[in-house]
C-alpha cells in the first residue's frame, strides 16, 4: 500500500493522499501528515539535469502515491506553464554572498502561486479519483493576497468555481483592483460591508451549515477550501528546495553532498516546513533559518520553548508575515513529540484555551536544526537599501526580513562558509512603496504607479505583467453585500436561487 496520511491529533484517522487533499483538515481539527517522509533516492547528477516540472514529478510521486504518473504529469504541466514568466519557474540569483530563490514568477508575483497554481488540479484529480461527482466550489475569505492567488489558480479550471469575499473597506486599493479585475467565467469576487473577521466567520458558518450542504449537493456542488494547511499546498513547496539544491550543484557552486542553509521569511510556517520535509527526505540542508518580523512569536518559541500568542499584534511592512498563530507549526510539534498525537492535541488545546503552550526539554532538543531570529522595521529597510547599494539587486520587504536574519545568523554563529539559499517570497513590485522608501526617503512624494516605473528603472527589471494589467484592466466584479447576505449571494452565483 502507498503512503498514508494521519491526523496530528488522532493517529487512528488515516487517509490516502487524494483524500487528505479533498478533506483539507482532519475530522478532529488536526492537520494531515505523511506517516513517514519518503527518501529522495535519486542521484544528484540526475536531479541536476532536470527541469522544474521533472523535479516536481520526482518529489510529488513520492508523497502522492495514489496518483498515477499520468495524473501527476497533467497536474504539474497544467500548473507550471506560461503563467510563469520564466521557464526556470524558480530562478536563483546570486547577490552579496547568498542565493536568492525567486518564488515570485507566477501570476500574482508572490510565492503563494507556487502551490496555488497546482492545488486546483490536485483537487479536481482527487475528486475524480474518489468518485466525487459534484463540482468543487472554493469558498474563501481574504484580507488581500491569498484571495488573489487563489482566484488566479482556480480561474477557468474545469470542474471548479471560486467565490472570494473581502472586506470592502479593508484591503489596499491595489489589492482590491487585483481581485475585481479577475478574469475567468468561474470566478466570483464579493466585497462585504464588514471587516475581515466577519468575512471569515461568514465563510466558516457556510462550511458548517448542513442544510446548505444538502442544497448544494442537490444542485451538484460541494464546498472545499484552498487553505494553506492543505497537504496539496505543502508538498508542492518541497519541490523548489530540491530544485534549488540541484541547480547549485549543476552550476558548480556546491560539491556532491555539500550542505546548504535555507533562510525563510515565515508567517504560517508552511514554507519553512516544506524545507524541513526536504531535509528529512535526505536533501543536504544544514540549518533551517526561520525569519520573523516584529511579530516574533516564532523567534521567542525557538529561544524559550514556549509558544505564546498573547501579545500585541504589530502591523509591519511585511504584512504576509503578520501572524500570531502559525498553523503549520503543528506539524513540526507533532513530529518532535515523536509523532504522538495525544501529546500534540494537548498542546494545541492549550493554545486554543490559554493562547500558549510549553514544549518539553526533549522536544526542544529535536529543534536543533532550526535557528530563529527577527528583524525590526528599521533593520528590514536597511537590508533593502544596503543590498541595492552594494549590488543593484532589489528585494521585497519579506525577503529582506530573511536576508537580515541570515546576516544575524552569520554574525552570531560565525558560519560564513555554508552556502545559503534565501527564499525570496515576493516581487519588490508587490510592495513597491515600502521597498522604494527603504531605498530613498525622497520617494515618499511619488504616486504608486510612478514608483513602479522608477523601481523598474533603478532595478533594471521589467514591470511584471501582473502590475501592468491592473493599470488598465476593466472591473469585472462589482457585487457588494451585507454580512448576513453572504449565503444568498453564494446561492445566486451558483444559480440555486434567483
Ligand atoms: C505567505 C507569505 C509568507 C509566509 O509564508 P508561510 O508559509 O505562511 O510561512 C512570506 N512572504 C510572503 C510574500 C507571503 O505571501
Amino acid at each position: 500500500m502507498g503512503l498514508m496520511y494521519a491526523s496530528t491529533r488522532d493517529e487512528k484517522e488515516k487517509v490516502t493522499a487524494s483524500q487528505a487533499i479533498l478533506k483539507g483538515l482532519a475530522n478532529d481539527g488536526g492537520l494531515f501528515v505523511p506517516t513517514e517522509i519518503p527518501a529522495l533516492d535519486i542521484e544528484i547528477e540526475t536531479l541536476a539535469g532536470m527541469s522544474y516540472q521533472e523535479t516536481a514529478y520526482e518529489v510529488l510521486k513520492r508523497f502522492l502515491t495514489d496518483f498515477t504518473e499520468e495524473e501527476l504529469r497533467y497536474c504539474i504541466d497544467s500548473a507550471y506553464d506560461s503563467k510563469f514568466d520564466t521557464e526556470e519557474i524558480a530562478p536563483l540569483v546570486d547577490a552579496d554572498g547568498a542565493y536568492y530563490l525567486e518564488l515570485f514568477h507566477g501570476s500574482t508575483i508572490a510565492f503563494k502561486d507556487m502551490a496555488l497554481s497546482i492545488l486546483p488540479y490536485l483537487l479536481t484529480t482527487s475528486a475524480k479519483k474518489n468518485q466525487v461527482k459534484n463540482e468543487i466550489v472554493i469558498l474563501t475569505a481574504t484580507s488581500g493576497d491569498t484571495g488573489k492567488a487563489a482566484l488566479a489558480g482556480f480561474a477557468d479550471v474545469p470542474g471548479t468555481k471560486i467565490i472570494v469575499f473581502y472586506p470592502k473597506h479593508g484591503v489596499s486599493p491595489i489589492q482590491e483592483k487585483q481581485m475585481v479585475t479577475q478574469k475567468g467565467a468561474n470566478t466570483f469576487v464579493v466585497g462585504i460591508n464588514g471587516n475581515f473577521d466577519q468575512a471569515q466567520t461568514g465563510v466558516k458558518q457556510m462550511f458548517a451549515d448542513r442544510q446548505l450542504a444538502d442544497q448544494m449537493d442537490e444542485a451538484g456542488y460541494q464546498f472545499s477550501s484552498a487553505n494553506s494547511i492543505n497537504i496539496g499546498r505543502l508538498v508542492p513547496q518541497i519541490v523548489y528546495y530540491v530544485y534549488a539544491y540541484a541547480k547549485l550543484y549543476a552550476n558548480g557552486v556546491i560539491a556532491r553532498g555539500e550542505s546548504v542553509n535555507v533562510a525563510v521569511p515565515t508567517g504560517n510556517f508552511g514554507n519553512i516546513l516544506a524545507a524541513f520535509y526536504a531535509k528529512n527526505m535526505g536533501l543536504p540542508i544544514a540549518k533551517l533559518i526561520c525569519a520573523s518580523n516584529e511579530n516574533k512569536v516564532l523567534y521567542d518559541f525557538f529561544a524559550t520553548g514556549t509558544y505564546d500568542k498573547n501579545r500585541e499584534f504589530v502591523l509591519t511592512s511585511s504584512p504576509s508575515m503578520d501572524i500570531l498563530i502559525s498553523s503549520n507549526l503543528e506539524r513540526l510539534i507533532y513530529r518532535i513529540a515523536g509523532n504522538d498525537a495525544a501529546e500534540n492535541a494537548a498542546l494545541m488545546k492549550s493554545l486554543n484555551t490559554q493562547g500558549r503552550y510549553e514544549i518539553t526539554e526533549q522536544m526542544r532538543d529535536a529543534l536543533k536544526d532550526f535557528y530563529g531570529n527577527y528583524t525590526d522595521e528599521k533593520e528590514t529597510a536597511e537590508v533593502i537599501r544596503n543590498l541595492y547599494e552594494k549590488t543593484g539587486y532589489v528585494i521585497d520587504t519579506h525577503t529582506a526580513v530573511a536576508s537580515g536574519v541570515y546576516h544575524k545568523y552569520r554574525t552570531e554563529t560565525g558560519d560564513a562558509e555554508t552556502k545559503t539559499v534565501i527564499a525570496s517570497t515576493a516581487s519588490p513590485f508587490k510592495f513597491t512603496r515600502s521597498v522604494m522608501e527603504a531605498i530613498d526617503g525622497r520617494y515618499d512624494r511619488m504616486s504608486d504607479f510612478e514608483l513602479v516605473d522608477e523601481l523598474s528603472r533603478i532595478g533594471n527589471v521589467k514591470v511584471p505583467q501582473a502590475i501592468e494589467e491592473i493599470r488598465t484592466a476593466p472591473v469585472i466584479h462589482d457585487t457588494v453585500c451585507e454580512v448576513e447576505e453572504m449565503p444568498s449571494v453564494v446561492k445566486k452565483f451558483l444559480k440555486m436561487q434567483q
